[in-house]
């Protein structure tokens, strides 16, 4: 039997509610959710080492050529990335994690770890995204438009997902999400 952990890669546009599936999944489940390096400046709230690990572009670049990273990306004009030592180190220890990254660290984490079970959220329909959006108040009439622009192409980038999960409602995409897991988890490695 394979003993190492699962890497569960969640992703989804802006204003599907991935954050609130992966909180809602960490709670009821004992995986373990790794914290990303940013540059972008901590919101309101945030601690460095809980929400992010805050770096100044100096740092983060010399992390990326000590290799330190699973994978790294441009975001919104700010580099993300996933550490690499602690993911390892759980997934030898069979434990669990879950990375709530972008496509294009989802599918590079692909590419370096082809175990990896990429998880895609979709909102019900563009509708609901655009009305999540806007009701969050957040968004400027120009950055609306980027935000459904972006959403536009990531939704034609899940095909490169294994999973798609839409989130009508947070208790059954939820519920979908663990499904997911259980049955990877139960799944027959073939050599
Ligand atoms: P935010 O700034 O709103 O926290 O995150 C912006 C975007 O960056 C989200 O789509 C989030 O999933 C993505 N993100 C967060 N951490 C990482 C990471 O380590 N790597 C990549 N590639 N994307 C990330």
């Amino acid at each position: 039997m394979d003993s190492k952990g699962l890497l569960i890669v969640i992703s989804g546009p802006s204003g599907t509610g991935k954050g609130t599936i992966c909180k809602e999944v960490l709670k009821r489940n004992d995986f373990w959710l790794s914290v990303s390096a940013t540059t972008r400046s901590p919101r309101k709230g945030e601690q460095h080492g809980k929400e992010y690990y805050f770096l100044t572009k100096e740092e983060f670049e010399a992390k990326i050529e000590e290799r330190d990273f699973l994978e790294y990306a441009h975001v919104y004009n700010n580099y993300y990335g996933t550490p690499k030592s602690n993911v390892i180190e759980k997934l030898e220890k069979g434990k669990d994690v879950i990375l709530e990254i972008d496509i294009q660290g989802a599918i590079n984490v692909k590419k370096a770890y082809s175990e990896a079970i990429l998880i895609f959220i979709l909102p019900p329909s563009y509708e609901e995204l655009k009305n999540r959006i806007v009701n969050r108040g957040t968004e400027t009439e120009e950055s609306l438009k980027t935000r459904l622009e972006s959403a536009n192409r990531e939704i034609e980038c899940s095909k490169e997902y294994d999973y798609v999960v839409v989130n009508d409602t947070v208790d059954a995409a939820v519920r979908r999400v663990e499904s997911i897991i259980l049955a990877e988890k139960c799944k027959l490695k073939k050599m």
